[in-house]
């Protein structure tokens, strides 16, 4: 796509976004909602935004999308970030369920849940992750045996991110009992509101409870919802967590990270901070890092225009992100000195908090970067072996 084209995209989102953008579910307004209105208002938003085409803009036309470039998608990021957009309640179907299952679906299974995904009329989770399968996922026990025409799914998934949101849930279980480690999963697609579903959230130190432990108890998954071959799911998995850390990701990443640093350094100035020659030097150090990121994802979205997957170099993102966003919070309690103390936890479910106060809430929650989609050692080991080519270790 040429300048021109780009600019006439760029003003046709920008012109329907300043049409349609409600005030009260921008991001600093829609954190005062009660959780369960919150979330009926951004599905209602996103579901406007899709009968327009614009979300899931890379996504084929067929199934709903635009069939658009990585030039578009960088575009879209910043347009939607720059016009203060609501969240896309949606992510998690967009950037990795839908694109997995335009992979690897059947016909049917494309069209009966790709369309949903993007009006978030489905909201998805991922249940991967069990008490004794986090980085070492191929040990996974949950099990899913056929019996006629379908599967008795039994077992328990942890730290599953708006699985008490969700409508679908893809998960990974073990369907060959005889087979241990990658082989013998296969990867099912389970309707939340099945009989033998429960979920429990659980609260992080923020407050918030956004993830879930899952546990089946004989719950019937019918064989049409098996996604991929039988057996056969760990391929899948692997392409969902590359999904994950994948163009979207790499965008989003970037932007996000830029507009913290900028809070920051603002919040920085008004408290005349700069004065202090350590706190002047690890800002200036938190200015190149995000800069040193921004020229990095750049080299990472040049390999995935050319090669389609972003490759293990995706590890040194993650990290380098990870660094980052645990150094602004950490910074600005620096900056708030004891003020930083005064948090106010929010009520569960019924409330969001104060949004004002973003530096607390990100110095508690940015412990969870080191942890989520791979945790800090699992990407070093996979820099390591991968990347720079050194033996593994003992
Ligand atoms: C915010 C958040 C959201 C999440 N959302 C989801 C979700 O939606 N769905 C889902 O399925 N899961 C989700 N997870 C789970 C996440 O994928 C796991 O927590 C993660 O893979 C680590 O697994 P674990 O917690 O079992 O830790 P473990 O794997 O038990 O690791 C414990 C410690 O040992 C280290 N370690 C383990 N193996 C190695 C090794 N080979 N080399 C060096 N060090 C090692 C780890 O780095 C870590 O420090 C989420 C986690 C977080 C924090």
């Amino acid at each position: 796509m040429g300048e021109t084209e780009l600019g006439a995209f760029r003003d046709e989102l920008r012109g329907w976004l300043e049409r349609n953008v409600p005030d009260d579910l921008r991001p600093e307004n829609a954190a005062r909602l009660p959780d369960e209105e919150r979330q009926r208002r951004l599905r209602a938003w996103q579901h406007q935004l899709a009968d327009a085409r614009w979300v899931g803009i890379t996504w084929p036309r067929a199934y709903g999308g635009r069939d658009a470039g990585i030039p578009e998608q960088i575009a879209y990021v910043e347009e939607m970030s720059r016009a203060r957009a609501p969240e896309i309640v949606g992510n998690l179907g967009i950037g990795i369920a839908g694109p997995t299952i335009l992979a690897y679906g059947t016909e049917a299974q494309k069209q009966r849940f790709a369309p949903r995904i993007l009006t978030a009329e489905d909201l998805w989770c991922f249940g991967f992750s069990e008490p004794g399968a986090g980085s070492d996922l191929a040990s996974l026990r949950t099990q899913a045996t056929l019996k006629g025409d379908a599967f008795e799914v039994t077992g328990q998934k942890a730290w599953t991110t708006l699985g008490h949101h969700a409508d679908w849930c893809m998960l990974l279980c073990r369907t060959d009992p005889e087979t241990r480690r990658a082989k013998g999963i296969s990867c099912l697609l389970v309707d939340m509101r099945s009989p033998g579903v429960a979920v429990r959230p659980l609260r992080q130190m923020t407050g918030d409870a956004e993830f879930n432990e899952i546990f089946f108890d004989a719950v019937k998954v019918p064989r049409e919802n098996l996604l991929g071959e039988l057996h056969e799911g760990w391929q899948l998995a692997v392409a969902a967590l590359q999904n994950e850390r994948g163009i979207l990701y790499v965008v989003s990443m970037q932007i996000v990270l830029a507009e913290a640093r900028d809070r920051l350094l603002a919040v920085a100035r008004e408290r005349d901070a700069t004065r202090d020659p350590r706190l002047r030097q690890a800002l200036a150090g938190l200015y190149l890092g995000t800069e040193i990121f921004r020229v990095t994802c750049q080299r990472t979205l040049d390999r995935l225009l050319r090669m389609g997957m972003p490759g293990p170099e995706a590890s040194i993102i993650k990290l380098h992100w990870t660094e980052l966003t645990q150094t602004v919070p950490q910074l600005g309690m620096q900056l708030l000195g004891p003020a930083g103390l005064l948090y106010d936890t929010p009520r569960g479910r019924d409330g969001g908090g104060n949004p004002a106060q973003w530096l607390q809430r990100g110095f508690l929650g940015a412990p969870a970067a080191s942890i989520a989609s791979g945790t800090s050692e699992i990407m070093r080991g996979i820099i390591a072996m991968q990347v720079l080519g050194l033996p593994r270790g003992v």
